[in-house]
């Protein structure tokens, strides 16, 4: 089975990246023993994404994939799109925070999730993006998940995913549908 190395130290991101990509032995930094770490200096997730897939290639020498998402509010211009981790420069809870003070007394608050994929070997890169679609609540529901959830009022699940279970979140969200994709792309790489 071919190698392929997870930018990622994340246990449920590799679990959910192997149930996917079955056709691959879907390896993590720790499995060889590798500490790696690397600045995201990207504009987009697209290039995010690529830095760390580079970057974990220049020390494995493998196949790698790397990921990078974020949240992308439509009233804010995208915001905190790339900067969604560090929006409030504090806790998940501190993002919600101020991501409900941004919108305060703003009508119109869809919102995605994005979510892009690189496979990188050396020589070539393939990228997938995955989209969910949703609006951001009034005040957080549920006590799933993580970051945003809370917030995000899933289109397709009728919900935050906040109140979704797990599997309900992995049939709709932006990384599975990444994922998908990509799993599609690499046929030809097996
Ligand atoms: P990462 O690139 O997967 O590490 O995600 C970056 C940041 O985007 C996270 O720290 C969260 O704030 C936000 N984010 C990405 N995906 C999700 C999600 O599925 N639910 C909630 N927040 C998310």
């Amino acid at each position: 089975m071919k190698e392929i190395v997870l930018a990622s130290g994340n246990k449920g991101k590799i679990a959910e990246f192997r149930a996917i990509l079955k056709n691959f032995k879907v390896l993590s930094p720790k499995d060889l023993n590798l500490n790696f770490d690397v600045d995201e200096t990207g504009n987009t997730f697209y290039e995010n994404a690529l830095i760390k897939a580079k970057a974990l290639y220049e020390v494995c020498k493998l196949p790698t994939i790397a990921d990078d998402s974020g949240l992308c509010v439509d009233a804010l211009d995208g915001a905190p799109g790339v900067f969604s981790a560090r929006y409030s420069g504090g806790t998940d809870a501190d993002n919600n925070q101020k991501l409900l003070r941004a919108l305060d007394g703003v009508a119109n608050r869809t919102a995605y999730f994005e979510s892009c994929i690189v496979y990188y070997d050396g020589i070539k890169s393939i990228a997938a993006t995955g989209r969910t679609f949703g609006r951001i609540a009034m005040e957080a529901h549920g006590e799933g998940g993580f970051g945003y959830d809370p917030l995000f009022m899933s289109d397709d699940l009728g919900k935050t995913f906040g109140e979704a279970s797990e599997t309900e979140k992995n049939g709709v969200s932006h990384r599975a549908r990444a994922l998908a994709e990509l799993a599609e792309k690499l046929r030809d790489e097996i």
